[in-house]
């Protein structure tokens, strides 16, 4: 990775091909399944081998029985390969009749999503948010009657009304704020851990477009104005439903830059061997590296020559 790459989004490595086209072939989607290879969510969390894994627990389609439309949704294929996710409700311990919970384990993405593979990362990100999105959706939101589940998954429909409702994704601006200097602000929230610094962040409006939304937030949030705004790069972040926007931004008067005191207790400005004194001596805690907030600060350090690997010791997982 050089600084003129792109970012390095460690969610964003998908290689699915979603072959949306084949959703509604309930006749290809019930074969598919028996030959597939079929991993398990549940709570928010996806199934793995045994507690020390990094990697995702996949069954044989066939060794789950038929393919349960309520519950087995269609992931897309890769190399000729169907893969589904097989959506378990919260208390349910029996994955099929012949297998259950207890043989496999349980982890979030944030946990382990880091360590997958290309193959896997992909999978894992839109097995969780549409699990995530059809765990609180079961009614229509027209009506309020059951909706069923429909397409393999991909969407859900109400049979009173014939309404179809599809999964959501929520945007999120992410910014990365510097000034003329080459530094960067970075802001606390007062619920995270104590030293956790990050950049700022923050839901796009209805009507609102990703540039104003970053001048808003950094306005908001740190108190300074921002322009020269870039696109960085984007990653899906399924906690639970939303599409990760980064940008980097300039301010023309760092001098400005003041907390909320509502969401952000505390704004600080670094420049790269200021970060690097702060992560050693204990005082900053940066986000992980799984994160897009990450991505950009490593990548600004990296810009100056120097090895991101180094900024080690300091990750908060929230
Ligand atoms: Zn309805």
């Amino acid at each position: 990775m050089n600084s003129e790459q792109p970012l390095n989004l460690p969610l964003s490595r998908s290689v699915v091909d979603r072959n949306a086209e084949k959703r509604t072939d309930d006749a290809f989607i019930k074969n598919a399944f028996t030959t597939a290879q079929v991993m398990i969510i549940q709570n928010g969390k996806v199934g793995i081998p045994n507690e020390f894994a990094k990697n995702i627990k996949f069954f044989k389609g066939a060794q789950l029985g038929a393919y349960e439309s309520e519950r087995d949704y269609y992931l897309g294929e890769i190399s000729g390969e169907s893969y589904f996710v097989r959506h378990l409700s919260p208390e349910q311990k029996q994955i099929s009749s012949g297998e259950t919970t207890d043989s496999i384990s349980f982890a979030t993405l944030r946990e382990f999503g880091s360590h997958l593979d290309e193959r896997e990362i992909g999978l894992a990100v839109q097995a969780q948010g549409l699990a995530n999105w059809h765990e609180k959706h079961l009614r229509c939101s027209i009506c309020g009657a059951a909706t069923v589940v429909k397409s393999a998954g991909a969407i859900r429909k109400c049979e009173l009304d014939d309404s179809e409702h599809y999964p959501r994704t929520d945007c999120a601006i992410i910014v990365l704020v510097k000034d003329k200097d080459d530094r960067i602000l970075l802001g606390r929230q007062s619920v995270w851990p104590q030293h956790r610094f990050s950049t700022f962040a923050g839901f796009v409006e209805p009507g609102e477009s990703f540039e104003n939304c970053v001048i808003r937030e950094v306005k908001e949030e740190a108190g300074v104005y921002v322009s020269k705004i870039k696109y960085l790069g984007s990653q899906p972040w399924p906690f639970p439903s939303s599409l990760m926007v980064a940008f980097e931004a300039i301010t023309d008067a760092p001098e400005n830059a003041k907390p909320d005191g509502i969401e952000i207790e505390q704004v600080r400005w670094f420049n790269r061997s200021q970060i690097a004194a702060a992560i050693s001596d204990g005082t900053l805690l940066l986000p992980p590296r799984i994160s897009v907030a990450r991505a950009m600060i490593d990548k600004w350090y990296e810009s100056g020559g120097l090895n991101p690997a180094d900024l080690k010791g300091g990750e908060a997982l929230r």
